[in-house]
């Protein structure tokens, strides 16, 4: 490892990069030393509870021991989702932030979070890919970059599992989701997403993806992925987001 004047050139770059973008607090938005989040921040954020629905991965308010009413009644393309965070004022605040008013560096939080608690459950399906949620191209060019990627560099990162950032794409334009009840939802996305021929994960054997969202709220975004990856021929589609809405 080279060294300059005694100090490690990695350290260096570290306090550097962190000097001229420090790494601020994707809560409170202070900037913060050593860590990702600040001390008093960590104590608010609480992981989804138990018991969670086996399918969705939201927390289960209906008493029921194993699915929720949405799982209940919905087939779902994705084999299972994990989430981490519930959807509450301060999580939506943070992701906001993150999506529309720049602050990328958040990215790196959320995946060390959901490395930390799915580790165990990314060992167990071992997947061959990690895929970000796509935004369309025209998204793209006005926001500058896509949230979902963002957290997917970090989480491959972090594990090892190659990204694919080409294979998937966003090619049908679409309202915005949040203005749009369960049903309507699932009609905007149909055909919105396709596979992209010239990728070079095209020709290549992938038998379980991983998808990367920021949020789950009814599943159809990702049902919509899944769908178009299991017909090109991934038999296992799990999918990990930052938060969900209650169920
Ligand atoms: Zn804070
Ligand atoms: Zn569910």
């Amino acid at each position: 490892m080279q060294k300059i004047y005694g100090i490690n050139r990695d350290t260096l770059k570290h306090s550097l990069s962190r000097t001229l973008f420090p790494q601020r607090c994707p809560i409170c938005g202070e900037v913060v030393e050593d860590d990702l989040i600040c001390r008093p921040c960590r104590r608010v954020l609480v992981p989804v509870a138990e018991p969670k629905c086996r399918i969705c991965g939201r927390h289960l308010s209906n008493g029921s021991e194993d699915l929720c009413d949405s799982c209940r009644t919905t087939v779902h393309f994705f084999n299972r989702v994990f989430s981490l965070f519930p959807y509450n004022d301060v999580i939506k605040k943070s992701i906001a932030d993150f999506k529309y008013h720049g602050k990328c560096e958040y990215a790196r939080f959320y995946a060390a979070e959901l490395y930390d608690k799915f580790y165990k459950e990314l060992v167990k399906i071992s997947p061959d890919v990690i895929i970000p949620v796509p935004i369309h191209i025209d998204r793209l060019s006005s926001r500058g970059y896509n949230q979902a990627s963002l957290i997917t560099s970090e989480l491959s990162k972090l594990t090892g599992i190659p990204e694919v950032t080409d294979l998937l794409l966003r090619t049908g334009k679409t309202i915005a989701q949040k203005e749009l009840g369960p049903d309507e939802r699932r009609k905007n996305l149909k055909s919105a997403f396709s596979i992209n021929k010239n990728s070079d994960w095209f020709s290549k054997y992938i038998k379980t993806a991983v998808l990367v969202d920021d949020i789950y709220t009814t599943g159809s975004t990702l049902d919509a992925c899944s769908n178009v990856l299991k017909r090109f021929g991934i038999k296992y589609v799990y999918a990990i987001c930052v938060a969900s809405v209650e169920s």
